[in-house]
């Protein structure tokens, strides 16, 4: 008796992998290597300049050329890998995100918006299709400001808006940004030459993980972004009048405390059941409280967000008119200082209509949400029309933590959406 029967076709059999499938598994093995490039072990921390950001950014334009790019780095560090078009000095789409990271982040925040377009190219490259336009792919170098208290400077830098002022920024060991980009070999003089010039730009769409519950409780593995939000921050501080927890009236009163939590309370009801409007205490502190003592001072932060300005400004009104009656009743003093004020960024409605005929491309339902966090797309709309496409993250939505996590097959999909949006797009 025959044991190994002889196959009748000897050509080994590989299974054909839809090539968005393949796509996806790529995305999540890239993820996993480029998040050894840590400063320190057994957690992702890659702060710009850094020695495991160096090595991450070698290994980014080494995927970068493998796909068919060319790669070139500018002064700000961004790695840029250029997709040719079918005609030369064609100008650009540009996509990308961020390879920086927050202390002890995630691995597909900023890092899934580059791995993901480099995955997309390599299946062109492959099959030897060419757009009448370029495509760039962006490593931008540093977004979250970790380092140097200075947020998006690969990004500012890419559309020539970028604060040499924080050149003299320290990091913890007291070097300057410009001191340890000299000693990378990045020298400032030539940060206006990263600048893009705006008519070789078609457009900037940046592929990102929600960083938020709303897809996966909609079941929805991709979202449109409707715009970057706005964002109103005060920090708030209430003088009332200290006393004994035991011998002053409630009536006789002026606790900075209850004032504090009443206007909390306030913030969070004014923007419940608004879409895209949120409102946080993040801050809240009784300086030198005690358990027996009716507080005299309390401090406390308030952040407020929403895509529509127009929104966030009566929120804030309507807050700062409730922060008065709440002093005037209770006999406090507060003062409201405002210590940040961030316009919102639209993302531009033609292209969000072409993301979202690439959803349905791709037979899912649209869906449209804000961006409560900013993003590299924030920057680069000085230059270009932006727009950004969401992808859904798993635990809860939670990002910026070791935890934060998706899977293969929504990068899958959302490299097949990225795909379509590519193959359809124009301007
Ligand atoms: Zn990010």
């Amino acid at each position: 008796m025959e044991l190994h029967p002889t196959p009748l076709n000897l050509t080994p059999y590989k299974a054909a992998l839809p090539v968005a499938a393949d796509c996806g598994n790529q995305i999540m093995r890239w993820s996993d290597e480029l998040a050894r490039h840590t400063e320190v072990e057994d957690m992702l921390t890659r702060t710009y300049l850094t020695p495991a950001h160096h090595s991450a950014a070698a290994q980014l334009a080494e995927w970068m050329c493998a796909a068919g790019m060319q790669v070139r780095r500018d002064m700000a560090g961004n790695v840029i890998g250029r997709y040719e078009a079918d005609t030369a000095d064609a100008p650009a789409l540009v996509t990308g995100s961020h390879f920086d990271s927050v202390r002890n982040g995630g691995k597909y925040d900023g890092n899934l918006g580059i791995l993901l377009p480099i995955a997309c190219v390599q299946q062109w490259h492959n099959a030897g299709k060419r757009f009448p336009f370029a495509l760039e792919v962006i490593g931008f170098a540093e977004e979250e400001g970790v380092r140097f208290k200075a947020t998006l400077l690969g990004s500012r830098a890419a559309a020539g808006t970028f604060d040499m002022a924080v050149l003299d920024n320290r990091d913890d060991d007291g070097h300057t940004m410009r001191e340890v980009m000299a000693a990378s070999g990045f020298h400032a003089v030539g940060l206006a030459k990263a600048a893009y010039p705006p008519k070789s730009v078609l457009a900037f769409v940046e592929v990102h993980i929600e960083q938020g519950p709303v897809l996966l409780n909609a079941e929805l593995p991709v979202g449109v972004v409707t715009a970057i939000s706005g964002a109103s921050r005060f920090m708030v501080e209430i003088h009332g009048l200290a006393g004994h927890a035991g011998t002053v009236p409630m009536e006789m009163r002026r606790d900075a405390a209850m004032a504090a939590a009443e206007i909390g309370l306030f913030i969070e009801r004014r923007c419940q059941g608004k879409p895209g409007l949120v409102g946080t205490v993040g801050m809240l502190n009784v300086p030198n409280g005690a358990a027996n003592v009716v507080p005299g001072r309390a401090l406390f932060s308030i952040d407020i967000r929403a895509g529509d300005d127009a929104v966030r400004h009566a929120a804030v009104a309507d807050v700062l008119a409730e922060i008065d009656t709440i002093a005037q009743r209770r006999n406090v003093s507060i003062n409201a200082r405002k210590t940040h004020d961030a316009m919102s960024v639209p993302c531009a409605p033609w292209l969000q209509q072409q993301l979202a005929t690439a959803i349905s491309s791709s037979n899912l339902p649209v869906r449209h949400l804000p961006s409560g966090a900013g993003h590299d797309a924030m920057a680069m709309a000085a230059i270009t029309d932006v727009a950004m496409l969401f992808v859904r993250c798993g635990n809860g939505g939670i990002s910026h933590h070791p935890d934060e996590t998706m899977t293969a097959a929504d990068a899958a999909l959302a490299a097949q959406v990225f795909t379509h949006f590519v193959e359809q797009f124009r301007k």
